[in-house]
């Protein structure tokens, strides 16, 4: 199979975050009625500028904090599933989902919790009812640190929907993974599977630190572990799906140089793509699925991203 043949776009969204997803068309707009200056960091990443991660989390937090109402909730599943290609014959559907049910309910104080995943529930069965299939992966702040991570468990594990299945760290890599196995374990035992935000802004060690020391079976981003050809020699032994974001890893990664894409696959990793914060720097599956083509990946290359796409999907798995 080659040549001649054009390869549609993966059929799965295998990261993005409910946070960092609301339209910036629909912020800008609420943003002109509630008074507030978008920050200029904010605008920088919806003009596809590169910024230091520390100025992303700010522009992200000012994005999020609309999302106020189970209404909110439900237009981001809404605005997810625009941003997957149209379906496909005999190609399944799916979006793995991040929240931070903590930093919105507790910290910030944005919806109750009841609220937040009662929108979100109307908007995966809407998802559903399209042949879309969602899976809910909960996402500690790693920097908020370990106490942060129990906290998140306290909050829901007495109100967990059947849709959220994960557990995953995320924000600044900067609390090391043998101090957060405690917390992935605690989720663990009580069904949850494990993922982690791992050599993104933090070295790509952190990628074997958290499959090593607190046992995740999942990678995001893992960009930096391209350095370490022992790194991604771990990753495909076990078989460790890695989403891989290209818009988000140029904009958030000053020190990325060409994507390690091409690299990760032909050491065998199996990578995926995903928009990560579409919202916030404007992107879909297609246009994620043009700039790997644009690095250079060969046919079968693309056949591999789209079927790892699906294969290693956990909105995908019984
Ligand atoms: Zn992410």
């Amino acid at each position: 199979m080659s040549g001649g043949l054009t390869l549609l776009p993966p059929s799965v969204d295998r990261h993005a975050h409910l946070e960092g997803s609301l339209d910036a068309a629909w912020v800008r707009q609420q943003a002109a009625l509630e008074g507030k200056p978008i920050p200029a960091t904010l605008e920088a990443l919806w003009r596809t500028e590169t910024i230091p991660f520390e100025g992303f989390i700010p522009a992200f937090f000012f994005s999020c904090g609309f999302l106020r109402s189970a209404e909110a909730a439900r237009e981001i599943l809404r605005a997810a599933l625009r941003r997957l290609p149209p379906p496909e014959v005999g190609m399944p559907r799916g979006i793995d989902l991040w929240v931070s049910p903590h930093y919105l309910c507790a910290h910030e104080k944005l919806l109750s919790l009841d609220d937040l995943w009662r929108g979100m529930d109307d908007g995966i069965a809407e998802a559903r009812a399209q042949g879309v299939k969602v899976a809910v992966i909960l996402d500690a702040v790693n920097h908020f640190g370990v106490a942060h991570g129990h906290a998140v468990l306290d909050l829901v594990l007495g109100n967990l929907p059947e849709w959220v299945i994960g557990f995953s760290t995320g924000g600044i890599e900067g609390v090391p993974f043998r101090e957060w196995a405690e917390v992935f374990e605690r989720a663990r035992k009580n069904g949850l599977r494990l993922a982690a935000h791992a050599g993104e802004n933090g070295p790509g060690t952190n990628v074997r630190d958290a499959i090593l020391e607190a046992g995740v079976s999942r990678i995001v981003h893992g960009v930096h572990a391209a350095a370490h050809p022992e790194i991604l020699e771990l990753l495909a032994d076990r078989k460790i799906p890695v989403d891989v974001c290209i818009t988000s890893n140029r904009a958030l990664v000053p020190d990325l140089g060409p994507h390690p894409l091409p690299q990760m696959l032909r050491a065998g990793v199996r990578c995926a793509l995903g928009t990560d914060d579409p919202g916030v720097m404007p992107c879909t599956i297609p246009s994620e699925w043009e700039a790997a083509k644009g690095l250079g990946l060969t046919h079968e290359e693309l056949i591999t991203l789209r079927r790892n796409a699906v294969e290693d999907a956990w909105s995908l798995q019984p």
